[in-house]
Protein backbone atom coordinates (compact mmCIF):
# COMPACT_ATOMS: atom_id res chain seq x y z
CA UNK A 1 0.00 0.00 0.00
CA UNK A 2 1.62 3.49 -0.94
CA UNK A 3 0.99 5.79 2.18
CA UNK A 4 0.80 9.52 0.70
CA UNK A 5 3.83 12.04 1.82
CA UNK A 6 1.49 13.39 4.87
CA UNK A 7 0.09 10.52 6.44
CA UNK A 8 3.74 8.88 6.16
CA UNK A 9 4.97 11.66 8.01
CA UNK A 10 1.63 12.09 10.93
CA UNK A 11 2.43 7.82 11.44
CA UNK A 12 5.69 8.70 12.57
CA UNK A 13 7.53 10.54 15.82
CA UNK A 14 8.40 13.64 15.14
CA UNK A 15 11.98 12.86 16.04
CA UNK A 16 11.68 9.90 13.58
CA UNK A 17 10.24 12.34 10.79
CA UNK A 18 12.99 14.89 11.58
CA UNK A 19 15.65 12.04 11.26
CA UNK A 20 14.16 10.86 7.39
CA UNK A 21 13.66 14.11 6.46
CA UNK A 22 16.43 16.60 7.72
CA UNK A 23 15.34 19.54 5.12
CA UNK A 24 11.85 19.82 6.83
CA UNK A 25 10.90 22.51 9.67
CA UNK A 26 9.23 20.50 12.29
CA UNK A 27 8.34 23.00 14.99
CA UNK A 28 8.65 21.62 18.15
CA UNK A 29 5.48 20.01 20.56
CA UNK A 30 2.95 21.30 18.19
CA UNK A 31 1.17 18.22 16.61
CA UNK A 32 -0.52 19.33 13.10
CA UNK A 33 -3.69 17.55 13.91
CA UNK A 34 -4.18 19.54 17.05
CA UNK A 35 -7.44 21.99 16.77
CA UNK A 36 -6.29 23.72 19.66
CA UNK A 37 -3.59 24.53 21.66
CA UNK A 38 -2.81 23.50 25.48
CA UNK A 39 -1.77 26.94 27.24
CA UNK A 40 -0.07 26.72 30.88
CA UNK A 41 0.10 29.50 32.88
CA UNK A 42 3.25 30.19 34.65
CA UNK A 43 2.25 32.50 38.37
CA UNK A 44 -0.81 32.27 38.88
CA UNK A 45 -1.06 36.49 40.15
CA UNK A 46 -3.62 39.09 39.43
CA UNK A 47 -3.16 39.03 35.54
CA UNK A 48 -3.10 35.33 35.14
CA UNK A 49 -6.03 35.01 37.46
CA UNK A 50 -8.62 37.85 36.48
CA UNK A 51 -7.80 38.11 32.62
CA UNK A 52 -5.74 35.70 31.32
CA UNK A 53 -7.50 32.11 32.65
CA UNK A 54 -10.87 33.99 31.70
CA UNK A 55 -10.25 34.77 28.04
CA UNK A 56 -8.78 31.14 27.92
CA UNK A 57 -12.26 30.11 28.45
CA UNK A 58 -13.16 32.26 25.43
CA UNK A 59 -10.23 31.49 23.35
CA UNK A 60 -11.01 29.06 20.03
CA UNK A 61 -7.48 28.36 18.91
CA UNK A 62 -5.99 27.30 22.70
CA UNK A 63 -7.18 26.74 25.82
CA UNK A 64 -6.09 26.57 29.50
CA UNK A 65 -4.47 23.16 29.72
CA UNK A 66 -1.81 23.62 32.53
CA UNK A 67 -0.63 25.80 35.50
CA UNK A 68 2.92 26.10 37.03
CA UNK A 69 2.80 27.58 40.36
CA UNK A 70 4.42 28.17 43.97
CA UNK A 71 1.49 27.92 46.07
CA UNK A 72 -0.01 24.08 46.59
CA UNK A 73 -3.28 26.05 47.87
CA UNK A 74 -3.38 27.78 44.13
CA UNK A 75 -2.90 24.81 42.95
CA UNK A 76 -5.84 23.04 44.12
CA UNK A 77 -8.58 26.02 43.29
CA UNK A 78 -7.46 25.76 40.14
CA UNK A 79 -7.53 22.48 39.23
CA UNK A 80 -10.69 22.40 40.38
CA UNK A 81 -12.26 25.59 39.09
CA UNK A 82 -10.74 24.72 35.78
CA UNK A 83 -10.79 21.27 35.71
CA UNK A 84 -7.05 20.70 35.17
CA UNK A 85 -5.61 17.14 35.59
CA UNK A 86 -2.71 16.45 38.55
CA UNK A 87 -0.33 15.24 35.62
CA UNK A 88 -0.82 19.10 33.80
CA UNK A 89 0.36 21.01 37.24
CA UNK A 90 3.33 22.09 38.19
CA UNK A 91 6.07 23.60 40.32
CA UNK A 92 8.52 26.09 39.95
CA UNK A 93 11.00 23.37 40.63
CA UNK A 94 9.66 20.57 38.57
CA UNK A 95 8.61 22.69 35.98
CA UNK A 96 11.49 21.57 33.38
CA UNK A 97 9.52 17.98 33.40
CA UNK A 98 6.75 19.64 30.98
CA UNK A 99 9.15 18.79 28.18
CA UNK A 100 7.33 15.26 28.41
CA UNK A 101 3.73 16.47 28.41
CA UNK A 102 2.42 16.49 25.14
CA UNK A 103 -0.71 18.48 26.20
CA UNK A 104 0.81 21.67 26.76
CA UNK A 105 1.90 22.95 23.52
CA UNK A 106 2.74 26.87 24.77
CA UNK A 107 3.73 28.05 28.98
CA UNK A 108 2.62 31.65 28.89
CA UNK A 109 5.08 33.73 31.48
CA UNK A 110 3.08 35.67 34.17
CA UNK A 111 5.74 36.10 36.56
CA UNK A 112 7.42 39.74 37.88
CA UNK A 113 9.78 40.93 34.95
CA UNK A 114 13.25 39.67 36.43
CA UNK A 115 11.93 36.28 36.34
CA UNK A 116 11.05 35.95 32.75
CA UNK A 117 14.78 35.52 31.30
CA UNK A 118 14.54 32.12 33.70
CA UNK A 119 11.35 30.80 32.77
CA UNK A 120 11.18 31.78 28.88
CA UNK A 121 14.80 30.27 28.49
CA UNK A 122 13.78 26.94 30.90
CA UNK A 123 10.45 26.44 28.30
CA UNK A 124 12.44 26.66 24.93
CA UNK A 125 14.57 24.18 26.13
CA UNK A 126 11.70 22.13 26.69
CA UNK A 127 10.75 22.82 23.19
CA UNK A 128 7.85 24.66 24.23
CA UNK A 129 6.69 27.81 22.61
CA UNK A 130 6.15 31.16 24.58
CA UNK A 131 4.13 33.78 25.52
CA UNK A 132 5.82 36.07 27.78
CA UNK A 133 4.20 39.26 29.29
CA UNK A 134 5.46 42.69 29.39
CA UNK A 135 7.77 44.08 30.51
CA UNK A 136 9.94 41.73 28.45
CA UNK A 137 12.65 41.88 30.82
CA UNK A 138 15.07 44.16 32.89
CA UNK A 139 17.27 44.50 30.28
CA UNK A 140 18.29 43.94 26.37
CA UNK A 141 21.23 40.92 27.05
CA UNK A 142 18.40 39.31 29.10
CA UNK A 143 15.77 40.05 25.74
CA UNK A 144 18.36 38.78 23.66
CA UNK A 145 19.06 35.71 25.33
CA UNK A 146 15.42 35.26 25.10
CA UNK A 147 15.40 35.21 21.83
CA UNK A 148 18.49 33.36 21.31
CA UNK A 149 17.28 30.52 23.16
CA UNK A 150 13.91 30.23 21.56
CA UNK A 151 15.38 30.69 18.29
CA UNK A 152 17.89 27.55 19.12
CA UNK A 153 14.59 25.32 20.14
CA UNK A 154 13.02 26.64 17.16
CA UNK A 155 9.91 27.45 19.42
CA UNK A 156 8.00 30.79 18.82
CA UNK A 157 8.73 33.64 21.44
CA UNK A 158 5.39 36.24 21.65
CA UNK A 159 5.64 39.16 23.79
CA UNK A 160 1.94 39.92 25.83
CA UNK A 161 1.26 43.52 23.47
CA UNK A 162 -2.74 42.74 24.13
CA UNK A 163 -2.84 46.38 22.37
CA UNK A 164 -1.50 45.11 19.35
CA UNK A 165 -4.03 42.73 18.81
CA UNK A 166 -7.00 45.74 19.50
CA UNK A 167 -8.28 47.12 16.00
CA UNK A 168 -8.62 50.30 17.93
CA UNK A 169 -4.53 50.65 18.22
CA UNK A 170 -4.52 49.15 14.48
CA UNK A 171 -6.75 52.30 13.84
CA UNK A 172 -3.93 55.09 14.46
CA UNK A 173 -1.04 52.42 13.10
CA UNK A 174 -2.51 52.72 10.16
CA UNK A 175 -3.43 55.89 9.96
CA UNK A 176 0.91 57.31 10.71
CA UNK A 177 1.89 54.03 8.17
CA UNK A 178 -0.79 55.72 5.34
CA UNK A 179 0.19 59.29 6.12
CA UNK A 180 -3.25 59.93 5.87
CA UNK A 181 -2.49 63.69 7.73
CA UNK A 182 1.02 63.63 6.63
CA UNK A 183 3.67 63.12 8.73
CA UNK A 184 3.92 63.19 12.30
CA UNK A 185 4.71 66.24 14.03
CA UNK A 186 4.33 65.55 17.83
CA UNK A 187 2.79 62.94 19.95
CA UNK A 188 1.54 63.10 23.51
CA UNK A 189 0.99 60.16 25.53
CA UNK A 190 0.44 58.94 29.26
CA UNK A 191 -0.04 55.74 31.34
CA UNK A 192 -0.33 55.47 34.84
CA UNK A 193 -2.73 54.63 37.64
CA UNK A 194 -2.55 54.71 41.23
CA UNK A 195 -0.52 51.85 43.17
CA UNK A 196 -0.63 52.40 46.70
CA UNK A 197 1.11 48.83 47.87
CA UNK A 198 4.38 49.39 49.62
CA UNK A 199 5.71 45.61 49.14
CA UNK A 200 4.83 44.48 45.92
CA UNK A 201 7.57 43.36 43.31
CA UNK A 202 6.54 47.17 40.92
CA UNK A 203 8.38 48.72 44.22
CA UNK A 204 11.18 46.37 44.03
CA UNK A 205 13.85 46.82 41.64
CA UNK A 206 15.79 43.14 41.89
CA UNK A 207 12.03 42.08 40.58
CA UNK A 208 12.11 44.36 37.84
CA UNK A 209 9.90 46.92 39.47
CA UNK A 210 9.70 50.52 38.64
CA UNK A 211 6.87 52.41 36.63
CA UNK A 212 9.22 52.90 33.32
CA UNK A 213 9.16 49.10 32.68
CA UNK A 214 5.35 48.43 33.77
CA UNK A 215 2.85 51.33 32.60
CA UNK A 216 5.90 53.17 30.96
CA UNK A 217 5.82 50.59 27.40
CA UNK A 218 2.31 51.77 26.85
CA UNK A 219 3.14 55.78 26.93
CA UNK A 220 6.80 54.50 24.69
CA UNK A 221 4.33 52.04 22.80
CA UNK A 222 1.71 54.43 22.20
CA UNK A 223 4.72 57.08 20.38
CA UNK A 224 6.34 53.89 18.38
CA UNK A 225 3.02 52.54 17.00
CA UNK A 226 1.77 56.23 16.27
CA UNK A 227 5.22 57.28 14.21
CA UNK A 228 5.79 54.25 13.37
CA UNK A 229 9.23 54.82 13.93
CA UNK A 230 12.24 53.51 16.28
CA UNK A 231 13.08 56.68 18.37
CA UNK A 232 16.73 57.63 17.63
CA UNK A 233 17.62 59.74 21.38
CA UNK A 234 15.79 60.09 24.53
CA UNK A 235 16.18 62.41 27.58
CA UNK A 236 14.52 61.48 30.94
CA UNK A 237 13.57 62.83 34.39
CA UNK A 238 12.38 60.33 37.33
CA UNK A 239 10.63 61.68 39.99
CA UNK A 240 8.97 60.65 43.45
CA UNK A 241 6.42 62.04 45.40
CA UNK A 242 6.08 59.22 48.03
CA UNK A 243 9.78 58.21 48.87
CA UNK A 244 8.14 55.95 52.04
CA UNK A 245 6.96 53.80 48.87
CA UNK A 246 9.01 54.19 46.29
CA UNK A 247 12.80 53.54 47.84
CA UNK A 248 14.26 51.74 45.31
CA UNK A 249 12.15 52.34 41.95
CA UNK A 250 10.89 55.43 40.47
CA UNK A 251 7.16 56.46 41.00
CA UNK A 252 6.87 58.49 37.71
CA UNK A 253 8.61 58.91 34.52
CA UNK A 254 8.49 61.69 32.14
CA UNK A 255 10.72 60.60 28.64
CA UNK A 256 10.60 62.79 25.91
CA UNK A 257 12.00 60.98 22.32
CA UNK A 258 13.30 61.68 18.79
CA UNK A 259 12.79 60.26 15.76
CA UNK A 260 14.31 60.27 12.42
CA UNK A 261 11.40 61.96 10.50
CA UNK A 262 11.71 64.92 13.14
CA UNK A 263 8.94 63.81 15.14
CA UNK A 264 8.72 64.28 18.38
CA UNK A 265 6.99 62.35 21.54
CA UNK A 266 6.67 64.10 25.07
CA UNK A 267 5.61 60.62 27.31
CA UNK A 268 4.93 60.40 30.59
CA UNK A 269 4.14 57.27 33.13
CA UNK A 270 3.10 57.01 36.91
CA UNK A 271 2.27 54.96 39.69
CA UNK A 272 1.26 58.17 41.46
CA UNK A 273 -1.59 59.58 38.78
CA UNK A 274 -4.21 57.77 36.80
CA UNK A 275 -3.98 58.47 33.15
CA UNK A 276 -4.63 56.99 29.78
CA UNK A 277 -4.33 59.01 26.88
CA UNK A 278 -2.45 59.72 23.76
CA UNK A 279 -2.75 62.47 21.07
CA UNK A 280 -0.95 63.16 17.34
CA UNK A 281 -0.75 65.85 15.99
CA UNK A 282 0.53 65.47 12.06
CA UNK A 283 0.94 68.43 9.55
CA UNK A 284 -2.47 68.53 8.20
CA UNK A 285 -4.48 67.11 11.49
CA UNK A 286 -4.69 65.32 14.63
CA UNK A 287 -5.49 62.03 16.63
CA UNK A 288 -6.84 61.40 19.91
CA UNK A 289 -7.36 58.32 21.81
CA UNK A 290 -8.50 57.98 25.50
CA UNK A 291 -8.46 55.43 26.97
CA UNK A 292 -5.65 54.33 25.03
CA UNK A 293 -4.21 51.26 26.76
CA UNK A 294 -7.11 49.93 28.59
CA UNK A 295 -8.59 46.31 28.62
CA UNK A 296 -11.49 47.33 27.02
CA UNK A 297 -12.97 50.42 25.10
CA UNK A 298 -10.12 52.17 23.82
CA UNK A 299 -11.36 54.98 21.55
CA UNK A 300 -10.53 58.08 20.01
CA UNK A 301 -11.59 60.67 17.23
CA UNK A 302 -9.64 62.51 14.39
CA UNK A 303 -9.72 65.75 12.84
CA UNK A 304 -11.72 65.22 10.00
CA UNK A 305 -14.46 63.36 12.10
CA UNK A 306 -13.16 60.00 11.73
CA UNK A 307 -14.22 58.13 15.20
CA UNK A 308 -12.35 54.98 16.01
CA UNK A 309 -14.58 52.37 18.61
CA UNK A 310 -14.34 48.81 17.55
CA UNK A 311 -16.12 46.42 19.89
CA UNK A 312 -13.74 43.55 20.73
CA UNK A 313 -14.52 41.03 23.47
CA UNK A 314 -11.44 40.11 25.06
CA UNK A 315 -7.96 41.26 23.84
CA UNK A 316 -6.45 39.42 25.85
CA UNK A 317 -8.36 36.45 24.08
CA UNK A 318 -8.33 37.44 20.52
CA UNK A 319 -3.98 38.07 21.57
CA UNK A 320 -3.51 34.76 22.61
CA UNK A 321 -5.84 33.30 19.50
CA UNK A 322 -3.79 35.30 16.95
CA UNK A 323 -0.45 34.15 18.48
CA UNK A 324 -1.81 30.91 18.98
CA UNK A 325 -2.29 30.84 14.87
CA UNK A 326 0.45 31.58 14.06
CA UNK A 327 2.35 29.18 16.03
CA UNK A 328 0.01 26.34 14.12
CA UNK A 329 0.54 27.80 10.60
CA UNK A 330 4.39 29.15 11.58
CA UNK A 331 3.66 32.41 10.63
CA UNK A 332 4.83 36.12 12.17
CA UNK A 333 3.64 36.85 15.07
CA UNK A 334 2.27 40.16 15.83
CA UNK A 335 4.66 41.34 18.61
CA UNK A 336 7.40 38.62 18.55
CA UNK A 337 10.31 39.02 20.87
CA UNK A 338 12.21 41.74 18.82
CA UNK A 339 9.26 43.86 19.11
CA UNK A 340 9.51 43.46 23.30
CA UNK A 341 13.32 44.36 22.69
CA UNK A 342 13.01 47.68 21.07
CA UNK A 343 10.54 48.22 23.78
CA UNK A 344 13.79 47.48 26.53
CA UNK A 345 15.90 48.81 24.61
CA UNK A 346 14.32 52.60 25.08
CA UNK A 347 13.83 51.86 28.44
CA UNK A 348 17.29 51.29 29.14
CA UNK A 349 18.76 54.43 27.16
CA UNK A 350 15.82 56.34 29.39
CA UNK A 351 17.71 54.82 32.71
CA UNK A 352 21.12 56.13 31.48
CA UNK A 353 19.59 59.54 30.73
CA UNK A 354 18.27 59.82 34.24
CA UNK A 355 21.25 58.52 35.85
CA UNK A 356 23.59 61.20 32.82
CA UNK A 357 20.51 63.80 33.47
CA UNK A 358 21.59 64.02 29.51
CA UNK A 359 20.35 63.12 25.95
CA UNK A 360 21.31 59.30 25.13
CA UNK A 361 21.72 58.04 21.82
CA UNK A 362 19.70 55.22 20.94
P1 LIG B 1 1.29 39.58 40.58
O1 LIG B 1 2.22 40.06 41.64
O2 LIG B 1 -0.16 39.71 40.83
O3 LIG B 1 1.61 38.07 40.22
C1 LIG B 1 2.93 37.59 40.13
C2 LIG B 1 2.94 36.10 40.34
O4 LIG B 1 4.31 35.67 40.38
C3 LIG B 1 2.30 35.67 41.66
O5 LIG B 1 1.54 34.53 41.45
C4 LIG B 1 3.50 35.33 42.54
O6 LIG B 1 3.21 34.33 43.50
C5 LIG B 1 4.49 34.81 41.51
N1 LIG B 1 5.88 34.87 41.98
C6 LIG B 1 6.75 33.85 41.89
N2 LIG B 1 7.93 34.19 42.42
C7 LIG B 1 7.80 35.43 42.88
C8 LIG B 1 8.68 36.33 43.53
N3 LIG B 1 9.94 36.00 43.82
N4 LIG B 1 8.21 37.55 43.87
C9 LIG B 1 6.96 37.92 43.56
N5 LIG B 1 6.06 37.11 42.93
C10 LIG B 1 6.49 35.89 42.59
O7 LIG B 1 1.72 40.36 39.25
P2 LIG B 1 0.87 40.55 37.93
O8 LIG B 1 0.22 41.89 37.98
O9 LIG B 1 0.04 39.36 37.66
O10 LIG B 1 2.04 40.70 36.84
C11 LIG B 1 2.71 39.57 36.31
C12 LIG B 1 3.26 39.92 34.93
O11 LIG B 1 2.16 40.25 34.08
C13 LIG B 1 4.18 41.14 34.89
O12 LIG B 1 5.14 40.98 33.89
C14 LIG B 1 3.24 42.27 34.54
O13 LIG B 1 3.87 43.38 33.94
C15 LIG B 1 2.32 41.57 33.57
N6 LIG B 1 1.01 42.21 33.45
C16 LIG B 1 0.59 42.51 32.21
C17 LIG B 1 -0.62 43.13 32.02
C18 LIG B 1 -1.09 43.43 30.64
O14 LIG B 1 -2.07 44.16 30.50
N7 LIG B 1 -0.46 42.88 29.60
C19 LIG B 1 -1.40 43.46 33.13
C20 LIG B 1 -0.94 43.11 34.40
C21 LIG B 1 0.27 42.50 34.55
Amino acid sequence: MILERREFLSSLTLAGAATLFPGISLLAATSPKKEKLGVALVGLGYYSTDLLAPALQLTEKCYLAGIVTGTPAKAETWKTKYNIPEKNIYTYENFDKIADNPDIDIVYVVLPPSMHREFVVRAAKAGKHVFCEKPMAPSVADCEAMIAACKSNKVKLAIGYRCQHDPNIQAYMKVAKEQKFGKVKMVTSAAGYVDNRTTHWKQNKKLGGGVMGDMGVYALQGARLATGEEPISVIAQASTTRPEIYKEVEETMMFMLDFPSGARAACQTSFGTNMNHLQVNYEKGWLKMEPHSGYNGNKGSMSDGTVINFPIKSQQAKQMDEDALAIMNNTDLIAPGEEGLRDIRVVEAIYKSVASGKSVKI
